[in-house]
């Protein structure tokens, strides 16, 4: 199988099983230990929790590790819940965030916090100035995400940053789906809480870390044993911690390369099959998606015929039980439900090669040319969620 649906997870990398291994060996003790087996594990973390920090430009004790970016992001909105309180304070966001951050939105809405919500371009950039104005007249807390899981658009997010805090607002960014994939530096970019995910980038699933900027206020949601500096407590996945380090080390690497296979893979798509359509902003884009539309075409369809090819990819449109609805983020960027229902999210990563972008774009080529020749083609999409 040729595998481009990387936006939903990697393919842990070889060297990264390889720093993890003994850790579910010999060096399996407890790091809270007082013996030097546990200190040696604990050592390993810290280890871990530089390799994240240097990625990320922060300071070592600014890293805490999570379960996983859903955690990262309730972590981070709960606790400026809590701190500023529903009566005087505004949430700011965008229409276009994951539901790791629209459903704890909801659930602020839902007791009574105002929630104020950005639209975005064409392009699917945060309109700013909305933003400004969303961000007048409150105080409160805003969280923007730094690139789409959909479209990989990456957001304006120093301006949105910059926006929110002259206006008095703390600011949290998911950057899930784009670390590891273009320059995320908090000392470039002042936010003050940032989210990770370690299966976006060859670590396991299961393993997270929320950035929390020194000084700032944070009230944990899991309380224990008083791990993570008693910002989330529960003993640590030391392998998975270990792994996530190394993958961050990895990740170090110029993305060049992989932005040109999928410049490759979009410029053989759109001359060698009439109407498609690529979207998204150009400019501002992660290097690791392709979101594609194909006339007369649904993305449901594609992702079935290509499955059978051997070749997998998301629909370029969320899909829910059974019926494939056109997602927020395409319905946001003023797309209409056909065009949105027509598309493909093709994902590639560090480990895809030439060949098998060229396997693809041939399978791609083979697959709209027969659906399109497929009377009444389309119907009722398979259940699936982005991630
Ligand atoms: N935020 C974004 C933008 C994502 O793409 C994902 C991935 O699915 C998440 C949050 C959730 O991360 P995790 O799967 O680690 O819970």
């Amino acid at each position: 199988m040729i595998y481009l649906d990387n936006h939903a997870t990697t393919p842990v990398h070889p060297e990264v099983v390889e720093a993890m291994l003994p850790f579910f060996g010999t060096q399996f003790h407890n790091p809270s230990s007082g013996y030097r087996a546990g200190k040696s594990v604990k050592k390993a973390i810290t280890e871990a929790r530089g390799q994240i920090a240097e990625l990320i430009g922060a300071k070592e004790e600014e890293i805490v590790f999570t379960g996983c970016g859903t955690e990262s992001n309730n972590m981070v909105l709960k606790s400026l819940a809590r701190i500023y309180g529903r009566k005087q304070s505004r949430v700011v966001t965008s229409e276009i965030e994951h539901s790791a951050v629209l459903r704890p939105c909801e659930a602020m809405e839902a007791v009574g916090f105002e929630v104020a919500r950005c639209g975005v371009d064409a392009g699917g950039r945060l309109r700013l100035e909305e933003f400004r104005d969303l961000c007048a007249g409150a105080k409160g807390f805003a969280s923007v995400m730094w690139a789409n899981n959909e479209t990989g658009v990456v957001q304006p997010i120093r301006e949105a940053c910059e926006i929110a805090k002259e206006a008095g607002y703390a600011f949290h960014s998911d950057a899930i789906q784009a670390v590891g994939k273009v320059a995320v530096n908090v000392r470039d970019v002042p936010v003050d809480f940032l989210s990770i995910s370690g299966h976006k980038f060859h670590a396991p699933k299961g393993i997270g870390a929320l950035y929390l900027r020194e000084g700032v206020r944070f009230e944990p949601l899991i309380r224990g044993g008083g791990q993570e500096n008693g910002r989330r407590s529960g003993t640590e996945n030391v392998p998975y911690i270990v792994g996530f380090g190394k993958a961050a080390e990895l990740m170090k690497r110029d993305h060049a390369a992989v932005a040109e296979l999928r410049d490759h893979l979009e410029a053989r798509l759109v001359s060698e099959i009439e109407g498609v359509t690529l979207n998204g902003s150009r400019e501002h884009r992660v290097p690791t998606i392709a979101h594609v539309s194909f006339d007369r075409c649904e993305g449901a369809g594609l992702l079935i015929l290509l499955d059978e090819m051997g070749v997998q990819v998301s629909t370029g449109s969320a899909c829910m039980t059974g019926k494939q609805q056109p997602s927020h983020v395409q319905k946001a960027m003023g797309l209409s439900d056909a065009h949105a229902k027509s598309s493909l999210r093709i994902s590639l990563s560090m480990l895809t090669t030439k060949e098998e972008v060229d396997q693809a774009a041939d399978a791609v080529v083979k697959a709209v040319t027969k659906l399109r020749g497929v009377q009444g083609s389309g119907g009722v999409g398979p259940v699936m969620v982005y991630s």
